[in-house]
């Protein structure tokens, strides 16, 4: 199928809800010397029978509508979002790619911006609109949009307006692809996954948080940089909340299935001579240190939910660090969201990895679902 004619049909998709961005030039020189079709134009103001480039060009044979099987939907194209979208491009993951914001003209110009790097990357149809019918028939749904901390503002404020755009967003986003599988992005990522399953009603398998796929991904980058070794070949597990709680599993770490505990068994505590355990204080620090430079952080997060992305997609069963309930593992008993290795496919969480944590690890573990359940419980849904 053409580019054009996937836009074409993207477009008769969103009809209603048709803010015709493709084409802004409509809107800047609407008196287009006769007889020469704008580029993007369709020839359904022209009589019929009468001659257009196109249809000298082309002889078409279908006008069946194209059947999407993968079909990606991001709410919130700001940093977090946009840098979802183009790794999720670059990888070739999707037939079919929707993007929403509140923001019209942040959302616009994102999408032209993005469309006119078409010829070099083999990109499918991208549609937008503020209106959530451009989703319809999503395979995945990525949550990126949100509010962020304003001065003063304490955590259960901050969650609380969260959940007023929540609230709009799962109802919209379930209207139109029932069946979809969810990644929430947004901060504080762990709640905010809980509030989409909470409002949302799906099964937990179809509920993805994000979780310490970043964190992990951090780790295992400064792991390698202390070691000259490409953080591919670094395996360790960061789990637990995302962010400052996050727990790093110092007895899983190894390169080549040699583990690092073997060969320094005070790895990762204060008793160790090689301090080790700053590694996992750069992954806490590493945010707040990028905000500080740049404002925001997009790359890695972007990355890693492609990556996410390519596991559901491709159904490849991979294991991935990302948030789930945990209600019933680790003498946890409420209904909390944190990461633990989760194998990715199809059905968005199949399996969940029982790693063997200490007794510290664990401990630190039921801390962080008291702490998230205190803030949990006190919510409006
Ligand atoms: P941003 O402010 O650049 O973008 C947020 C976007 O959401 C904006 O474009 C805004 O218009 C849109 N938005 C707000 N309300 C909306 C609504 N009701 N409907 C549709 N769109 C709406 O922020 P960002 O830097 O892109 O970060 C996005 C989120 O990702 C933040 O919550 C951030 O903390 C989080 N984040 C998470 C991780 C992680 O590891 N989980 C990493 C980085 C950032």
């Amino acid at each position: 199928m053409s580019w054009a004619v996937g836009v074409l049909r993207a477009g008769r998709r969103v009809e209603a809800a048709r803010v015709n961005f493709l084409y802004p030039w409509k809107a800047l020189c609407p008196r287009q010397p006769a007889g020469i079709p704008l580029p993007g134009t369709w020839p359904v103001a022209l009589a019929a029978g009468m001659a257009t480039v196109k249809r000298e060009l082309i002889k078409n044979f279908t006008s069946e509508q194209a059947v999407r099987h993968n079909k990606v939907s991001i709410i919130g194209t700001g940093s977090v979002g946009m840098a979802c979208a183009v790794s999720i491009l670059l990888k070739g993951l999707t037939d079919e790619l929707a993007l929403v914001d509140a923001d019209e003209d942040r959302l616009k110009g994102e999408t032209m911006d993005l469309q006119h790097g078409s010829p070099f990357v083999k990109m499918p149809t991208i549609a937008s609109s503020k209106d959530y019918r451009v989703t319809a028939d999503s395979n995945l749904v990525v949550i990126t949009a949100g509010v962020r901390q304003e001065k003063g503002e304490t955590r259960l404020d901050l969650v609380q307006r969260n959940v007023a755009i929540f609230k709009l967003m799962i109802s919209n986003i379930i209207r139109y692809s029932p069946h979809c599988k969810l990644i929430v992005v947004s901060n504080p990522v762990d709640i905010l996954t809980y509030v989409a399953w909470k409002l949302s009603e799906f099964p937990q398998h179809r509920i993805i948080g994000s979780g310490c796929n970043l964190d992990t991904a951090r780790f295992r980058f400064l792991i390698g940089q202390k070691l000259g070794i490409h953080s591919e070949s670094c395996h360790g597990w960061v789990l637990g909340e995302h962010g400052d709680s996050s727990v790093p599993v110092w007895s899983g770490v190894n390169i080549a299935g040699v583990p690092l505990k073997d060969l320094n068994s005070d790895i990762g505590t204060d008793k160790d001579p090689e301090k080790w355990k700053n590694i996992h204080c750069g992954v806490i620090a590493s945010a707040y240190e990028i905000i500080k430079m740049k404002g925001y952080t997009n790359w890695a997060i972007g990355l890693s939910v492609a990556d996410l992305t390519e596991s559901i997609l491709r159904n490849l069963r991979r294991v991935h660090p990302v948030s789930t309930i945990i209600k019933g593992v680790y003498g946890i008993n409420e209904e909390v969201f944190l990461s633990v290795p989760c194998v990715l496919g199809e059905s968005g969480i199949a399996d969940l990895i029982k790693v063997k944590l200490s007794p510290e690890e664990q401990s630190h573990l039921k801390k962080s679902a008291e702490t998230l359940w205190e803030i949990q419980k006190e919510l409006k849904l």
